[in-house]
């Protein structure tokens, strides 16, 4: 493997980093999760970013991208984090949906979606999971009745992150009478559609990160399904493959918080055991481990590859990671860690624990990791299902 970056790489990284010192907000964004106001500052951030061509740089630029392999994507990724900029608030829109649709969308989907998506003009949802159909996502049992041109929605979904501000979301729902993995379609939303109704949960700590979504014969033309009428099972395994797998944890992010991490211990390490400096140093090598094993996986894929069971491995690395490097700065930081709050640099104990407790949550979200490493055992290991 060629660990080098060409001079075309590194003029590239000298153009991200010029605009992000540019252009990236002097303080920390309020809350996407807490407010109208919040969450419309990250769409401002959004359009920013589209306006510098920024919003997804390996799209097409027809979409508003500038067609870029992904090792320049990884490192506008590095930039990004390194830069300190606001966390993407359209994620579910750009890394989950918008590589979906490069794949299986009409060419009228693309035209219509991608460039508002790229832009913040649309933020999008996620509206898979359901009470009763989490890790077992065969069992929805939200419908969609096609009548004529258009479906009939009806059901409920939870957990659907950004939900409570977001202008558009992706369900998966079922032809009635079709069961398991047979007769479901992925069928795009507009969250104020007539009939629909957001419910906001709140986190622990108060922010509304998720919505529960009750759907009341919501009608959304046929032309809004994602894929053939039938194949959502097959769609969204492709979803989740680029969930798990490669964008939504970039390794970039992980190297910041272990640089973060470090700072924090070199500022306290005068009252800190040297088990303590052991944990930092195996933080900072698993994130640049996981990194190199990123930038693997991305040579492969450019050169023509399909992502595979790693989307597993990954998902687990990077989610056991990121717990354990929060709980060693609540452990360097001590009491003052429990102090919850609103953050205006990015570097207060409150960002350590806000970051701890959405650590908690990666084992979960994106198919939990029990499920991870049943298909590690299945599909990797040849292992007997249990
Ligand atoms: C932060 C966060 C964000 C989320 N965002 C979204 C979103 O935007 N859209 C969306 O649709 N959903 C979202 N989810 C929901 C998420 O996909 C589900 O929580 C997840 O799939 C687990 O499903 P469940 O909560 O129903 O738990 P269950 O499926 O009931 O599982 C409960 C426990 O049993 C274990 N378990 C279940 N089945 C097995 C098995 N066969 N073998 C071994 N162990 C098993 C699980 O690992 C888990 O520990 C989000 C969740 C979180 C935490």
């Amino acid at each position: 493997m060629k660990l080098d970056y060409t001079p075309e790489q590194q003029a590239f990284r000298a153009e991200v980093r010029s605009w992000m010192e540019a252009n990236v907000p002097a303080g920390k964004l309020p809350s996407f999760d807490l407010t109208r106001q919040g969450f419309e500052a990250h769409r401002d951030w959004e359009r920013k970013l589209s306006q510098g061509q920024w919003g997804m740089v390996t799209w097409p630029e027809a979409y508003g991208g500038r067609a870029l392999d992904l090792i320049r994507w990884l490192i506008f990724e590095e930039e990004y984090y390194r830069a300190g900029a606001p966390t993407r608030v359209n994620q579910n829109g750009i890394f989950l949906l918008g590589p979906t649709m490069m794949e299986f969308g009409t060419d009228d989907q693309k035209q219509r979606f991608l460039p508002r998506m790229a832009a913040g003009d649309d933020i999008w949802a996620q509206a898979w999971s359901e009470p009763g159909a989490g890790s077992d996502l065969a069992a929805v049992r939200s419908t969609c009745t096609r009548d004529g041109d258009e479906y009939v929605l009806n059901g409920q979904k939870i957990w659907s992150t950004r939900a409570v501000f977001a202008d558009w979301a992706f369900g998966l729902f079922r032809e009635p009478g079709s069961e398991r993995h047979k007769g479901m379609s992925l069928i795009l939303f507009p969250l104020d559609a007539p009939g629909v109704t957001r419910r906001p949960i709140a986190r622990m700590d108060g922010e509304m990160v998720f919505a529960e979504i009750f759907l009341d014969n919501v009608r959304v033309p046929v032309a809004d399904r994602l894929g053939d009428e039938g194949q959502g099972w097959h769609v969204c395994m492709a979803t989740a493959g680029f969930e798990r797998g490669l964008m939504l944890r970039s390794p970039a992010r992980y190297q910041v918080a272990a640089q973060k991490l470090a700072a924090l211990y070199h500022a306290n390490k005068a009252n800190l055991p040297a088990s303590i400096g052991e944990r930092v140093a195996q933080h900072w090598m698993d994130a640049d481990a996981y990194a190199l094993s990123i930038y693997s996986t991305a040579s492969r894929l450019e050169a023509g590859g399909k992502i595979g069971p790693e989307s597993s491995t990954n998902k687990i690395f990077w989610s056991e990671m990121d717990v354990a490097l929060h709980q060693t700065a609540l452990d360097i930081l001590g009491p003052r860690a429990e102090l919850l709050g609103q953050s205006t640099d990015g570097v207060s104990p409150v960002d350590w624990l806000d970051g701890f407790i959405f650590a908690l949550a990666g084992p979960i979200y994106a198919g939990s990791n029990e499920i991870q490493r049943n298909i590690i055992a299945e599909r990797m290991l040849g292992l007997p299902r249990g």
